[in-house]
C-alpha cells in the first residue's frame, strides 16, 4: 500500500488508472494544479503504446514513432510549458511519409513544406486540387476551434458553454460537412473513380482514423491530412518515444504526485452513481487493497472501463460499447539491422501498399519507421526498422498455433520489406514481433486492440465517447475519446478532463 498520497493541503485525491501518455498528462497537470495524484500502471515501464523496449543495444518504440503537437501552440508544447518542463529534442519529419502504391517504384512524398506538398499532389493526382483546398479550409477552421479547447461531446451545461466559447464565425464553415465522409467529398468533386487517389487516402487515413476513406469522417480527415505540414508538422524524438513519458513523470513527481508501476487496478468502486475508490493489486507482492479517491481518471480503452466497472457499468453505456464495430489491432515486426540494410537518404517513415497474397494479405500495408544515425535508437553502424500492419484481432485469439502464425507473419513482413531494404541474414541482428496478444499482455488493452475508436461519423467528435462518464467523478481519457488516437490526441483529452475536474 502506498504512503498516503494526500499531503493534506491539496484540493482532492485523484487516482489515475494507467500511465499512458493520456494518464501521465492528466496526472502531471492535476498535480501541477494542486491535486494529490496517484497514478497506477500494471506495466513495467510508463508510456503504454508510446513506450519502448531494449534489445542487444537497440531501443525500439513499441507503437507510436512520430509525434505531432511539438510546435509552439501545439498541444505537447502548451502542456510542457504549463508544467515548466523542457520539450524533448526532436527532428522534423520531411517528408512526413513516403507512400508507395502497389507496383509503383516512386513514392508519393508528403512534404512538410505546404507549397512543395501542393506541387507533389497536383503532379500525383491531377484534377484533385479542389478537394485538397476544401481539406485545407476545413483543417484551418477545425484547428483554430480545437485550440480554444472545446469540450466534445458536451454532456452538461458547463461542457456546452466551453463548446460555444470555442466557436467563431470561421467555425461555421465546418458545420455543413459534419455528416460527410471522405468518400462523400470525393464523389462531390467527381473523384469517386480516381482509384489511385482513393488508395493513397485509404492508406494515410487508416493510420489515424483506423478506417478507410469511404468511412472516415471528413472533418477528422481534414486534420489527419494536413497536420504534417508547416506550421504544424510531425517529429521524430531524439533518444526514443520514452522521453515523452519520462518528462511527464518528472513533472508529476516534482509536484508531489506518485506513480506506482506493476500495480493493476482490478475494479472501480461506485456508490450511489458516484465513484468512491479503486481496488489495486500489487503485481510484485500480490497484495490487494482498496484506495479511496474523490475522482478517478481512467486512461484505458472504453471497453476496459466497462470491465472495470463490472455490474456498476450503466446499461446504456455498456450497450453502446458492445455495439461498437470491431476495433483495429496491429502486427508489428521490430528489426535491429546493420546500417547497410537501409538505402541512403531513406525517409524516417514509409508506407508500402501491397497487392500480393500472403499472411499480411492483399490490400494491406506496412507502415515503416526507420531510425537515423545518432538518434539514440541503435549502436554506431546499426539502425532499427519497425513495420506495422493492420490485422484481424480475432484471428490471433482463436488460432491453435499462435507461435506458428506469428512466425508466418514475421517471415511475410520481412520478405515484403526486403523489396526496399537490404535484408539478409548477415544484415539482420535482431528480429522480434508483437501481435494483439502482445499488446493485451503489455498494455492491458482489451483483446490487444490499438489506435482507439474508428473515426466514423457515428463515433467521431460530437458523436464519440465523452471524457465525462455517466458515473459522477469518473473520467475517461485516452484514445477512446475526442480527438482520437496519437500522443497529441490523448493529451488533448487529458487536458479537457483536467479542466472539467477543476470546474467541479
Ligand atoms: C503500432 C502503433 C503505431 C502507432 N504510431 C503512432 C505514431 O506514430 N504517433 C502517434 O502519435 N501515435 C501513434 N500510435 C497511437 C498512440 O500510440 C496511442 O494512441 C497512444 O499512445 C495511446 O495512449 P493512451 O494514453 O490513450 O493509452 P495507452 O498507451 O494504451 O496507455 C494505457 C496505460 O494504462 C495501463 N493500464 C491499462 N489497464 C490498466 C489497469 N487496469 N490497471 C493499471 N494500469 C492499466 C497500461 O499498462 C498502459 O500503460 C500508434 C499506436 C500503435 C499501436
Amino acid at each position: 500500500m502506498p504512503d498516503d498520497y494526500n499531503n493534506g493541503k491539496s484540493k482532492s485525491r485523484i487516482i489515475v488508472i494507467g500511465a499512458g501518455i493520456g494518464g501521465l498528462t492528466a496526472g502531471a497537470l492535476l498535480a501541477h494544479r494542486g491535486y494529490s495524484v496517484l497514478i497506477l500502471d500494471q506495466a513495467f515501464v510508463p508510456g503504454g503504446c508510446a513506450s519502448t523496449f531494449k534489445r542487444k543495444g537497440f531501443t525500439f518504440d513499441v507503437g507510436a514513432t512520430q509525434v505531432a503537437g511539438l510546435e509552439p501552440g501545439g498541444i505537447h508544447h502548451r502542456i510542457f510549458t504549463e508544467l515548466e518542463i523542457d520539450l524533448p529534442k526532436a527532428t522534423p519529419c520531411d517528408p512526413a511519409c513516403a507512400v508507395y502504391l502497389p507496383t509503383e517504384e516512386r513514392p508519393i512524398n508528403v512534404w512538410r513544406d505546404p507549397e512543395k506538398w501542393q506541387e507533389e499532389r497536383q503532379r500525383q493526382f491531377p484534377l484533385s486540387e479542389p478537394f485538397w483546398q476544401l481539406m485545407e479550409a476545413l483543417f484551418k477552421a477545425s484547428w483554430e476551434f480545437q485550440r480554444r479547447n472545446p469540450v466534445l461531446p458536451p454532456r452538461n451545461v458547463w461542457d456546452f458553454l466551453q463548446l460555444t466559447k470555442a466557436v467563431r464565425p470561421s467555425t461555421f464553415i465546418t458545420v455543413p460537412y459534419t455528416l460527410f465522409t471522405v468518400g462523400d467529398a470525393l464523389r462531390a468533386y467527381k473523384l469517386g473513380n480516381d482509384h489511385r487517389l482513393k488508395k493513397f487516402l485509404d492508406l494515410q487515413l487508416k493510420l489515424y482514423s483506423q478506417v478507410d476513406a469511404e468511412e472516415t469522417a471528413l472533418l477528422y480527415a481534414a486534420t489527419a491530412l494536413n497536420v504534417s505540414q508547416l506550421p504544424q508538422g510531425l517529429y521524430h524524438l531524439q533518444g526514443s518515444m520514452q522521453v515523452l513519458s519520462d518528462r511527464l513523470v518528472e513533472a508529476l513527481e516534482k509536484k508531489g504526485g506518485k506513480l506506482l508501476m506493476r500495480h493493476t487496478v482490478e475494479h472501480v468502486k461506485v456508490e450511489k452513481g458516484k465513484v468512491t475508490a479503486v481496488v489495486i493489486c500489487n503485481q510484485r507482492t500480490g497484495e490487494v487493497w482498496t484506495e479511496s479517491a474523490d475522482h478517478v481518471v481512467a486512461n484505458v480503452t472504453v471497453q476496459n472501463l466497462v470491465q472495470l466497472l463490472g455490474n456498476k457499468a450503466p446499461n446504456g453505456y455498456k450497450r453502446r460499447v458492445e455495439k461498437l464495430p470491431p476495433a483495429s489491432s496491429a502486427f508489428i515486426v521490430y528489426l535491429g539491422v546493420d546500417e547497410s540494410a537501409v538505402p541512403s537518404g531513406c525517409p524516417p517513415h514509409l508506407q508500402f501498399m501491397y497487392d500480393t497474397k500472403g499472411p499480411i494479405g492483399e490490400n494491406n500495408s506496412l507502415f515503416v519507421s526507420v531510425s537515423h544515425s545518432g538518434d539514440g535508437r541503435a549502436p554506431d553502424g546499426k539502425a532499427t526498422i519497425i513495420a506495422s500492419s493492420f490485422v484481424d484481432t480475432q484471428q490471433w485469439w482463436l488460432t491453435e498455433d499462435y507461435e506458428g502464425l506469428k512466425q508466418q507473419y514475421t517471415e511475410d513482413a520481412i520478405s515484403r520489406l526486403a523489396k526496399f531494404f537490404y535484408l539478409k541474414p548477415e544484415t539482420i541482428v535482431h528480429v522480434e514481433a508483437a501481435t494483439p496478444r502482445t499488446f493485451a499482455r503489455y498494455t492491458a488493452r482489451d483483446q490487444g486492440i490499438v489506435g482507439g475508436i474508428g473515426q466514423r461519423i457515428s463515433t467521431f467528435g460530437p458523436f464519440g465517447f465523452a471524457n465525462r462518464t455517466p458515473i459522477k467523478n469518473l473520467w475517461l481519457v485516452g484514445d477512446s475519446t475526442h480527438p482520437g488516437e496519437g500522443t497529441a490526441g490523448v493529451s488533448f483529452s487529458a487536458l479537457t478532463a483536467v479542466k472539467q475536474i477543476e470546474a467541479r
